[in-house]
Order: structure tokens, then C-alpha cells, then sequence
């Protein structure tokens, strides 16, 4: 006797219409799942209705994170940490095109038949296009970062229908949670994460008050980076670099640009995901990776040749500098252009460096969003907030 299929409940489900309001309301940072039938499991999956990082972390790693260790707490669970670069730069990629370097090599080789990334639209360099790329050209006409809220997930039933068994999907933090926790319901033999960190994401319209607010030629920046010599760096299309200062941005007119979201994501270092592209931890022009797990072990073997790479290092004391940033930033206080360059020198010689570097700034963003979710959502700060970032959290004197 043959057994019946049942057809998995999910598929009678409708995705939700766009524009229309989506069950995590403001907090929605738009990751696609809810324009997908896979909206039938939002309210386990959404990474702002369900907090369960240290749940999908034992699914995906075998463990959650070790609060006792600090490594562990601050980049989560991992195998190995490593600084790199392409010898051969991708020309266009947002650092050196290691992302998508991995992303080629998994699709010629065939341990994917495709790739979920992220290409702009015709008209805007800005506006993301999610898809599923099925040729190295493809994938490399997704690199470099958009930096607004991307729907990736909404290319996931185009994918249970093409009957694709093997894939990789390139996503940031809040993507990969909901991705994690519907894994199993794709119908897949194989899935691949690679993950980017992710902070201080925008809508399009928040990206252009920033463009506007702080260069000097919003029109012609095709890049930017937060970088770690704590300046903004924007790359102009004549290739041009104009530096801005962070400690000279005009906080009172950026506070209400970031996505409601991501003043609400303690996911900065992409947690779930098997193996971590970024940049944040490594010494400047460098890129910094993070191996969770075997199959992250695995997408890194595949690139090894074509990488310079050295240990990561850890340089300076972040504590100081992070407190003091607490109540400048609650302010909105502005230093003036020629003090916030000083001060931007200052910091560069005797700041923190390396992974020092990326605890700095998982801690400011942690003790900032920490303030937004106790001052806008008191009522989900328990469940909402982590383990690992209340500690993270508890280590500053907050303002009420
Ligand atoms: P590339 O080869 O250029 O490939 C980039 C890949 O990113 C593409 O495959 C594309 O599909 C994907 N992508 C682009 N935009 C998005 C998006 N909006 N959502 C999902 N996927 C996207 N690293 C840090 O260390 N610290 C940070 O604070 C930090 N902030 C980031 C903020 C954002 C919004 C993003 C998207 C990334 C951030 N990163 C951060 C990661 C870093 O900027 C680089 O993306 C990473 O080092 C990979 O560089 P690459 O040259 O290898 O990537
Ligand atoms: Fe749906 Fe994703 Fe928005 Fe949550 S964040 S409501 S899962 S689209």
C-alpha cells in the first residue's frame, strides 16, 4: 500500500498582500517571509515576534552559545575566527568580494543548483531585488551591500516549487532567524548559510535623508562602510573616497532614520548562520570571518586558495569610550566638523582594534537598542532582549 502525501499545511496559507500591515507591525524589518505561504509559521519564525536564538542555535550548531566564554558571547557559537582577503579584489564587492567568491564557487561546482542573494533594480543602485541566482553572473551582479531592509525571504515558495534540493541563501540576521526556524519545511536535501553581520539598516527614504544629511554628493555614493578607523567612508562613482567623521554626524537628525527594527535586533553578528563574512573584527581593509560550524568549515575550504589571510587580534580597552557614547548619543549631541575630526584621530591611535573593535560596536548598538525596546516596547523586553546581550547590556550605566 502506497502512503498518502499530505500536502504540508503551509501551502494552503496566502502570502500577505504588500503594503499591508505585517504581524510584527513596526518592528517588521521586511525579510520576505510574510509575502511567501510561509507566512503560516510567522508567528514562531518572525525574529521580532519569537525571540529563540539560543533554541535555533543548537538546531543549527549542535549548542548554544557559551555565556561564560567571551568569545562566545559577544560573536557567538564558532569553530574559528580569521582575518582575509582576496588576493584578487572582486572589482565593485563591498570589501573584497569574498561573499561572493563562495557563492561561485558553490554554484560551478555544483553543491547548489542556487543562490539566494540580493541584486538592485534597474532604476536604483539602492533598491534590493531579491533572487535566486542560477549562474556565476548572476551572483555577481548581486554584490555589494544594499543598505535598506531587504525581503530576501520572498523568493522561498519559488523555491519548494522549483523542486531545488541544494541551496545556499546570503542574508543578515534577522533573514537568516526566520529562515532557520522554517528550515525544515523547504523540502530541501541541503541548505548553506552564509551570513553578513548587519546594523543600522534603513528604509530607502531613511537612506536618503542619510545621504543627504552627511555627503557632500548623495547622488553620486555607490558604497559606504562604517569603518574602523571610526569614520564613514563613501565611495563616489568617479572612485572618489569622502571621509566623514562618526563623531561629526548630526545624531539629532539621524536618530529616526534607522529601521524601528534594527533599533531593535540583538543579532548584530548573525548568529545562526554557518559561516560569517564581515569586516568589523579584522584590521582595516581586511575582512573578518567567523566559522560556527562543519559546513561553514566546508564554504570557507572552497576559497582558501585565493585568500591572503592572518589571525585575528584584539587591541585597546572599548569600556571607556563606549559609556561615554551612551548619554552623547541619547542627546543627539553634534561635536563640530573640526572637533570630531581631532577626536576621530585621537581614537584611531589609541582606540580599540580588532575584535576590540567589533565589541565596541556590538556594545554601543547593543546598550542603544536595549533603550529603544525599554523605552517604545517595555512590554517585550524579557523575551525579546537575549541572554547574552542583557549581560552584554548590564557590563554600562544606562539612562532611565
Ligand atoms: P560582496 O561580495 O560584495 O557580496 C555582498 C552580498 O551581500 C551579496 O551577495 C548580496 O546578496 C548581500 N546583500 C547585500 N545587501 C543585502 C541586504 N540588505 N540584506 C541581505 N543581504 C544583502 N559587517 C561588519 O563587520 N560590521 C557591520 O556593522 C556591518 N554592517 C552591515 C550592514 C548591512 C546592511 C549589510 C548588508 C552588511 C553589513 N556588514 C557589516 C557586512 C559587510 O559590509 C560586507 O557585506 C561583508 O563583509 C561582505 O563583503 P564582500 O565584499 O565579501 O561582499
Ligand atoms: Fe513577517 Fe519578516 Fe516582517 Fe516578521 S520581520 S512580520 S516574518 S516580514
Amino acid at each position: 500500500m502506497t502512503a498518502i502525501q499530505e500536502t504540508p499545511k503551509h501551502r494552503k496559507a496566502k502570502a500577505l498582500k504588500p503594503g499591508s500591515r505585517r504581524p510584527a507591525k513596526e518592528l517588521c524589518s521586511e525579510c520576505g517571509l510574510c509575502d511567501t505561504y510561509y507566512v503560516h509559521y510567522v508567528k514562531e519564525a518572525c525574529a521580532f515576534i519569537n525571540q529563540q536564538i539560543p533554541q535555533l542555535e543548537t538546531q543549527t550548531h549542535g549548542r548554544s552559545r557559551n555565556l561564560e566564554n567571551d568569545d562566545d558571547l559577544y560573536f557567538g557559537v564558532h569553530q574559528t575566527m580569521i582575518a582575509a582577503r582576496k588576493k584578487q579584489p572582486i572589482e565593485g564587492a563591498q570589501w573584497t568580494g569574498i561573499v561572493s567568491s563562495i557563492a561561485c564557487e558553490m554554484l560551478t561546482r555544483g553543491i547548489v543548483e542556487g543562490v539566494v542573494c540580493v541584486q538592485n533594480t534597474k532604476e536604483d543602485r539602492f533598491q534590493p531585488m531579491p533572487v535566486i541566482a542560477r549562474t556565476p553572473e548572476d551572483i555577481l551582479a548581486a554584490r555589494v551591500n544594499k543598505p535598506t531592509l531587504s525581503p530576501n525571504l520572498s523568493v522561498l515558495e519559488e523555491i519548494e516549487k522549483s523542486g531545488m534540493k541544494r541551496l545556499l541563501v546570503i542574508g543578515v540576521g534577522c533573514q537568516i532567524q526566520a529562515l532557520r526556524a522554517v528550515e525544515k519545511e523547504l523540502g530541501l536535501e541541503k541548505l548553506y548559510v552564509l551570513g553578513t553581520p548587519c546594523v543600522d539598516n534603513v528604509t530607502r527614504a531613511g537612506l536618503q535623508k542619510f545621504l543627504e544629511t552627511t555627503s557632500k554628493s548623495p547622488e553620486t555614493v555607490v558604497h559606504y562602510e562604517f569603518m574602523q578607523d571610526f569614520r564613514v567612508h563613501f565611495k563616489h562613482e568617479d572612485g572618489s573616497i569622502e571621509k566623514v567623521p562618526f563623531f561629526g554626524l548630526n545624531t539629532k537628525e539621524l536618530k529616526d532614520i534607522f529601521a524601528p527594527s534594527c533599533l531593535s535586533c540583538f543579532d548584530y553578528v548573525n548568529s545562526l548562520a554557518d559561516l560569517v563574512v564581515g569586516y568589523m573584527g579584522a584590521p582595516f581593509g581586511w575582512q573578518w570571518i567567523v566559522v560556527r560550524n562543519e559546513t561553514g568549515k566546508e564554504m570557507l575550504d572552497l576559497v582558501s586558495g585565493q585568500l591572503d589571510t592572518q589571525p585575528v587580534h584584539s587591541e585597546g580597552k572599548r569600556q571607556q569610550a563606549v559609556q561615554q557614547s551612551i548619554p552623547a548619543y541619547d542627546k543627539g549631541v553634534t561635536l563640530p566638523m573640526w572637533a570630531a575630526k581631532l577626536m576621530g584621530v585621537v581614537i584611531e591611535k589609541i582606540g580599540p582594534k580588532g575584535l576590540e573593535y567589533a565589541r565596541f560596536s556590538i556594545d554601543s548598538h547593543f546598550t542603544r537598542n536595549y533603550l529603544y525596546v525599554k523605552r517604545n516596547h517595555p512590554e517585550k523586553l524579557k523575551a525579546h532582549v537575549p541572554e547574552f546581550a542583557k549581560r552584554i547590556v548590564g557590563q554600562y550605566e544606562l539612562p532611565e
